[in-house]
């Protein structure tokens, strides 16, 4: 396939080389200028996109998605497939879907989980949202770029099943870092702790996998200092799209703010840089 790939940053540049290595002729475009390895590279949005069979794009945010979109929505050929696989709010998704609905254009919104190891490595899981036939168009891409692709329904759907997931992520995470904490307090050993709460009720994600204290469990970025992983500003990010969503229907998610305020209020003083699950230090440096 001819494959336009816009935004080559952490993430775009590995998922664009590894359609490259599986054969496909990419075409890459960021402002930053980077290039991607085995792609050819574009003068500009619009260039990237033009008579390309599939145009990915990895942006920042839904801002910077909606102007991209109104750039290679006119140059790309009608019956092609747009499949945006940034982390954007529910609306903006959607508003992406419906101009390349316009243009007679297949489109899928596919943020991904997975991380930067994930995009390298090629096993990245997408959620994907838009028409049958759309997801069928972007199955085989998403077969190299990543393990697992879930089809989560109309568009809009991707985004919502990245933001709940990320909001269960970003809430279980506090209370793994609380427990630790409390547990330290309480005098109790951590890998006791490890050992009952991973076995137990308590088991989750947060702490069989990604354990957030340094030692004990899996290798995580706590036993590399807090170095990223996924970093806390991501997360932040996150939950804003959560919160923002909520907001738009009225559902209540009272831990989900919390979460979001605590997260807001750790990047905003020491977090910045440091992996989400940080958190547990930070804790036991408050007090009560
Ligand atoms: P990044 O900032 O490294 O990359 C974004 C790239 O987009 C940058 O290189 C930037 O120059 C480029 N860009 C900005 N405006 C552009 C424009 N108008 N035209 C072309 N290129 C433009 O971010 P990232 O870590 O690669 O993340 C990309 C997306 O994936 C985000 O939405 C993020 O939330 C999501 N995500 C990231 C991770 C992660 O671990 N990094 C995990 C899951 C999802």
């Amino acid at each position: 396939m001819k494959i336009g790939f816009i935004g080559l940053g952490n993430m775009g540049a590995p998922m664009a080389a590894n359609l490259a290595k599986a054969g496909h002729e990419v075409t890459g475009f960021d402002v930053a200028g980077i290039v991607a390895e085995g792609c050819a590279s574009a003068a500009s949005a619009p260039e990237a996109a033009a008579g390309r069979d599939a145009v990915i794009t990895m942006l920042p945010n839904g801002e910077i998605l909606t102007r991209v979109t109104a750039e290679i929505v006119p140059a790309m050929t009608p019956g092609a497939v747009f499949v945006d696989c940034s982390t954007v709010d529910v609306d903006s998704a959607r508003a992406a879907h419906e101009s390349a609905s316009r243009a007679g254009l297949l489109s899928v919104d596919a943020p991904v989980s997975g991380g930067v190891g994930g995009a390298a490595a090629g096993s990245l899981t997408f959620m994907a949202g838009g028409s049958d036939e759309s997801f069928a168009a972007a199955a085989p891409l998403f077969e190299i770029m990543g393990a697992k692709a879930v089809h989560c329904g109309a568009p809009g759907a991707g985004q919502a099943a990245k933001i709940c997931n990320n909001m269960v992520l970003g809430i279980s995470m506090i209370g793994v870092c609380e427990a630790f904490n409390l547990a330290d307090k309480l005098g109790l050993d951590r890998q006791a702790m490890f050992d009952v709460v991973s076995t137990s009720s308590g088991q989750c994600w947060s702490i069989n996998t990604y354990c957030p204290a340094p030692g004990v469990g899996p290798t995580s970025p706590a036993d590399n200092g807090y170095k990223p992983g996924f970093a806390a500003e991501l997360m932040l990010k996150d939950l804003r799209l959560s919160q923002q969503a909520a907001d738009a229907v009225g559902a209540p998610t009272p831990m989900g703010g919390k979460a979001m305020e605590l997260y807001d209020a750790f990047v905003g003083e020491d977090g910045k840089g440091l992996d989400f699950s940080a958190m547990l230090p930070r804790l036991a440096k408050m007090n009560r």
